[in-house]
């Protein structure tokens, strides 16, 4: 659910018209629902809050939206934060989410980072490899402090998505071996400057299906009890994110957060463990939407090209992996047709649908790309020296501007010619 309707004939977010925003800062614009956002984090939060033991750690995946905003509404419902970099680290702590609260997961922590992360009090590291085991004890080492660590197990399994968001098949990237798992924490529990206190997994994101979540779940249950028979003190067991949103209202919609905690409830029966979430794109998907105007219609072969003012630098998704967004007309006039919906960038992969039936519309028009929350403005570049997408976050009746426009100026000026690039060698 989320707060994106029309009202007499025009979409508004909340109380305010759509149309209000791009005439008052431009477009593209990416255009966020505070209410949307709190009201995801708290389905979630409740769905999940009696499982495992003690109160479970809900940490925002904030790779899905990094929005100071965003973050700080997030911080105020009580999350926590999944990081991946140093830089997340800071936009977290920034955001008044709490170290203890803070998870740092990511597959190339540099020392430096991880340094930075335990000056920060970060609450878990989830570690990807036993090489990170010992670059991690190093830098803790030298610091006097123990780092308190999971391994990221790879379980192994198809998460049914799409490839390039697939995270937990042995040949993908992330984590460790399952069948090293056991060797890898008698590693870790070795060396000086951790202290080994859980396990980790996430099999993938936008997951419509539990089944491989269950059989994942199912497998880390499994080592988590050879682990204590082991010896090791697991306490947490980190779920990950990967609970799907609907894009296409056509699909049947994912599993809600009540049916994943049911699940949840019967894969962790008798782990006594804390349970950890890193929900993304469930919390901001569908709290997003990226307005844009039409520059023109040209006339196609097999249909019209609408031309919209926002291109694959500012919602990357469509080019990266082929994803669907349901394309409306702010304005709908009730008519339909057939059209391939382009930016102006210079790729034929600046294409956001192709053969798709939507709202007629025409040049000057406005055009709203939904479910445009995660995953969206943060991978959004300035490719084709195309100024960064600015985002505006409405609450109720009341919207600010929450990242500015950059404008050509700023880019330019953020390059230094040395002076022997001005003179003919
Ligand atoms: N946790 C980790 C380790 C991830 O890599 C991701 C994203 O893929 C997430 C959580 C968030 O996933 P999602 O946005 O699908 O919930």
């Amino acid at each position: 659910m989320d707060h994106f309707e029309l009202r007499g004939g025009a979409m508004h977010a909340e109380d305010v018209a759509l149309a209000e925003i791009a005439d008052a800062v431009g477009t593209p614009v990416y255009v966020y629902s505070a209410a949307t956002i709190r009201r995801h984090a708290r389905v979630f939060a409740r769905a999940v809050g009696r499982l495992g033991m003690g109160a479970p750690l809900v940490a925002f995946a904030v790779k899905a939206n990094p929005n100071a905003a965003v973050l700080s509404v997030l911080a105020a419902e009580g999350c926590g934060a999944d990081v991946v970099s140093g830089g997340e680290i800071a936009r977290a702590l920034a955001a008044g989410i709490p170290g203890e609260r803070i998870i740092f997961s990511g597959v190339g922590k540099t020392a430096e980072e991880m340094g930075y992360a335990l000056d920060a009090g970060v609450g878990q590291f989830n570690l990807e490899s036993e090489e990170e085991a010992e670059a991690l004890s190093a830098v803790a080492c030298a610091r006097g402090a123990a780092a308190p660590v999971a391994f990221r197990v790879n379980p192994d399994v198809d998460a049914g998505t799409h490839a390039k968001i697939s995270t937990g098949k042995s040949e993908n990237k992330f984590g460790i071996p399952y069948d090293q798992a056991l060797a890898a924490y008698a590693r870790a529990a070795a060396l000086p400057g951790l202290a080994v206190r859980g396990v980790a997994v996430h099999i993938g994101s936008q997951l419509v299906d539990l089944g491989p979540l269950a059989a994942a779940f199912a497998r880390i249950g499994g080592l988590i009890a050879d682990l204590r028979a082991a010896g090791h003190t697991i306490v947490t067991a980190d779920l990950g994110g990967g609970l799907g949103v609907p894009y296409d209202p056509v699909l049947p919609p994912p599993p809600t957060p009540d049916a994943y905690a049911a699940m949840v409830d019967g894969a962790t029966a008798g782990w006594n463990a804390r349970l950890m979430f890193e929900p993304g794109r469930l919390i901001v998907g569908n709290a997003g939407v990226l307005l844009t105007r039409v520059v023109r219609v040209k006339p196609g072969v097999a249909a019209p090209f609408v031309i919209v003012d926002a291109g694959m630098n500012d919602l990357m998704r469509p080019a990266l992996y082929d994803a669907w967004h349901d394309i409306r007309a702010v304005t709908p006039s009730g008519e339909r047709f057939v059209a391939n919906i382009v930016g102006p960038v210079c790729e034929t992969g600046d294409t956001f649908a192709t053969g798709r039936t939507m709202d007629a519309v025409t040049g000057g028009d406005l055009v709203a790309f939904m479910t445009a929350g995660a995953y969206a403005a943060t991978m959004a570049s300035t490719y084709n020296s195309r100024p960064l997408t600015p985002e505006v976050m409405v609450s109720g009746s009341q919207w600010a501007i929450v990242r500015r426009r950059l404008p050509i100026e700023a880019l330019i000026a953020a390059d230094d010619v040395p002076e022997w690039a001005r003179t003919a060698a």
